[in-house]
C-alpha cells in the first residue's frame, strides 16, 4: 500500500520571507511524521529558499508549472532543468487556473510533461471538470480527454512514477466539495482508464490524488477512499497548523 502524497499549492502566495518562516516551522511540525510524502510548492520566488530550509527533511519542493523549452528567448518562463537546479523535485502542470487563466491546453500540458520527465522532476499533473461540464454529464468524458491527451506518448514507467490530480474545478478554492461518491467515481474511472491505455504496472503506480477545498476536517474521509492517494491543497495549506493537522490527518494510522 502506497503511502499517502498531501501536497501544498501556494498559488500566488508567500514572500521568499513568509515561505522561509513557514518552511521552518512546518519541517518541525511534521518531523516525526515518516508515513507521508509533503510537497510544499511555493511562487517561483521562494523555490530555492523552500529547498534550503526544508533540507535534512522530509518535505520535498515542487514548482507550480514549468516552460517546455530548455532555454531561449521566452520572457516570464521558467525551465524544468531551472526548477531542478534550484531545488525542486515535483512540479504540478497543467493546474485549472493556468488552463482558465493563461489558455493552457492538453497539448501544452503534454510538452511541460516531457520536459519535466526529462529533467527528473516529478509531474502533478491536473485534470478536472467544469461545473458546467459535470452538469451537462460530461465529467467522465472530460477526464478522458485530458488523460488520452495530456499523457500521450508517455511510456508505462513514466505514468507510474506521475502524482495525478483530480481537481474537480468547481470544488477549488470555493468551499464546496466533490462529495465521496463524486470523488470515488472520478478517482475509479481515472484508475481503470490507466489501467486500459498504460497497463497495469502504471495504474498500480501512479498516485492519484484528490484537490478541491480539503481541510484538517474532510482529508480523513477522502483518504480513506480506496482510489484516493493523498490530496492537493491550496487555500488550507497556507497556514501551519491546518496543514499540519491535513498531514497528520492523512496518515494510514490516523483512518
Ligand atoms: C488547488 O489550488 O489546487 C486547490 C485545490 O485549492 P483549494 O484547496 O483552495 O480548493
Amino acid at each position: 500500500m502506497r503511502i499517502p502524497f498531501i501536497a501544498a499549492n501556494w498559488k500566488m502566495f508567500k514572500t521568499v520571507h513568509e515561505a522561509f518562516a513557514f518552511t521552518r516551522e512546518f519541517a518541525i511540525a511534521v518531523k516525526d511524521i515518516a508515513d507521508v510524502e509533503i510537497v510544499l510548492a511555493p511562487p517561483f520566488t521562494a523555490v530555492h529558499t523552500v529547498a534550503e530550509a526544508a533540507r535534512n527533511s522530509r518535505i520535498g519542493v515542487a514548482g507550480q508549472d514549468v516552460y517546455w523549452e530548455r532555454e531561449g528567448a521566452f520572457t516570464g518562463e521558467v525551465s524544468a532543468g531551472m526548477l531542478k537546479e534550484a531545488g525542486a523535485e515535483y512540479v504540478i502542470i497543467g493546474h485549472s487556473e493556468r488552463r482558465r487563466l493563461f489558455h493552457e491546453s492538453d497539448e501544452t500540458v503534454n510538452k511541460k510533461l516531457t520536459a519535466a520527465l526529462g529533467a527528473d522532476l516529478t509531474p502533478i499533473v491536473c485534470i478536472g471538470e467544469t461545473l458546467d461540464q459535470r452538469e451537462r454529464n460530461e465529467t467522465l468524458t472530460v477526464l478522458d480527454r485530458q488523460i488520452k491527451a495530456g499523457l500521450d506518448g508517455l511510456t508505462g514507467d513514466q505514468i507510474a512514477s506521475l502524482v495525478i490530480a483530480y481537481e474537480p474545478v468547481w470544488a477549488i478554492g470555493t468551499g464546496r466539495n466533490a462529495t465521496p461518491e463524486q470523488a470515488g467515481e472520478a478517482h475509479a474511472h481515472i484508475r481503470s482508464r490507466l489501467r486500459q491505455w498504460f497497463g497495469a504496472h502504471a495504474a498500480d503506480l501512479c498516485h492519484v490524488i484528490y484537490g478541491g477545498s480539503v481541510k484538517p476536517d474532510n482529508i480523513h474521509e477522502l483518504v480513506l477512499l480506496p482510489d484516493v492517494d493523498g490530496a492537493l491543497v491550496g487555500g488550507a495549506s497556507l497556514d501551519v497548523r491546518a496543514f499540519t493537522d491535513i498531514v497528520a490527518r492523512s496518515r494510514q494510522s490516523a483512518v
